[in-house]
């Protein structure tokens, strides 16, 4: 018969993950097993951020396993730390499941948790174990940044030039064949998009390049990148002025959306989930920045520059129309 966290207990579950996770890095002075975590940051100033994952809400159970949603878990909290110039720490991981949640479901989300904790150089450092109706994750990361590289949303200024990192679209692509709107034989790169969904990559060494070398403000890639721009917009009391035909769309966008008869550009604008970043550049700093950003093996396209009337304008085709901000809201 197969266990049931509610078989083996809270304990028993703690004493399971701690077993799984074995012992962290030495920056973790006391980890899990006590009343709280003890780290050794060496010096710098710390961030830290905190990102919920309900089911039902974030994800679907039959649309994204165990083992990704740790993993994913852990990348989007990384991503907002690195958006912030830093580089992560320490994760803590609080989960809530059903009493009938398989054990194997719990270990399959840690091992995908550590995989990403492996990959970005961050430890496990506790958390919080509780029962629910449904399975929700919250993770709080830990990281340090050099002050002088922290970069805020109200960094940006007129006249500065607005990359992106990557190629964009791909989660919302990958999420659209999940929910089955579009099938996977229609798109060549299907699995990549899926995996885009699935797996992001933070961009830690991409920012921390790009503010070293002198960009302003810098954020992820969470909710959509005409919502993004609207809130460095926002915050920086400026405009923007993006070039749709600029904006980098990922292999197997273009094909999805032909399949739904959308535009891809949408894709970008209003998916969501790519956890790229945007970021703005004064001209004095931009050839440094590309190459700066270069050497980490991310790419870096120019798709428009930030404006002091405050309107949000995107081109294509020649003709300006207002770029519509609506990101996901929950309420
Ligand atoms: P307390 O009652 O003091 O809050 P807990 O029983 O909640 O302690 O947790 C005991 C230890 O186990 C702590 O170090 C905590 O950080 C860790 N822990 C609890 N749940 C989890 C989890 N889901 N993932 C990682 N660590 C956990
Ligand atoms: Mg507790």
């Amino acid at each position: 018969m197969k266990r049931t966290v509610g078989d083996i207990g809270e304990f028993g579950m703690i004493q399971r993950i701690r077993d799984l996770l074995g012992t962290p890095s030495e920056r973790v002075f006391v980890g899990i097993g006590d009343d709280a975590a003890v780290l050794e940051p060496s010096g710098k100033a710390l961030v830290v951020t905190t990102d919920m994952l309900l089911e039902d809400v974030h994800f679907r159970l039959d649309w994204i396993g165990p083992a990704d949603l740790g993993y994913k878990s852990i990348a989007v909290n990384v991503s907002d730390i690195a958006a912030m110039g830093g580089k992560p720490l320490a994760a803590f991981v609080s989960i809530a499941l059903r009493p009938n949640t398989l054990v194997s479901f719990v270990d399959d989300l840690y091992e995908g948790a550590m995989e990403a904790c492996s990959k970005f150089g961050l430890d496990i450092a506790g958390g919080d174990t509780s029962r629910g109706r449904k399975t929700v994750i919250g993770v709080t990361v830990v990281g340090e940044a050099d002050k002088a590289l922290v970069r805020k949303r109200s960094d940006a200024k007129p006249g500065d030039s607005i990359f992106v990192t990557g190629a964009l679209g791909a989660s919302a692509g990958g999420l659209r064949i999940l929910e089955g709107d579009v099938p996977d034989y229609a798109v060549d790169e299907a699995k990549a998009l899926i995996a885009a969904h699935r797996r992001p990559i933070p961009r830690i060494d991409a920012a921390v390049a790009a503010a070293g070398a002198g960009c302003r403000a810098i954020e992820d890639i969470s909710d959509g990148l005409a919502a993004e721009l609207a809130h460095i917009a926002e915050a920086s009391q400026v405009g923007v002025r993006i070039r749709a035909e600029s904006i980098p769309l990922a292999a197997g966008v273009r094909e999805a959306a032909a399949f739904l008869g959308e535009d891809p550009v949408d894709f970008a604008l209003h998916g969501g989930e790519d956890y790229e970043l945007v970021l703005t550049a004064p001209a004095e700093a931009v050839s440094g920045i590309l190459n700066a950003v270069e050497k980490t093996g991310v790419i870096l396209t120019e798709i428009g520059e930030i404006i002091s009337e405050r309107s949000l304008l995107i081109s294509e085709g020649g003709k300006e129309s207002r770029l519509e901000a609506a990101g996901y809201s929950h309420f």
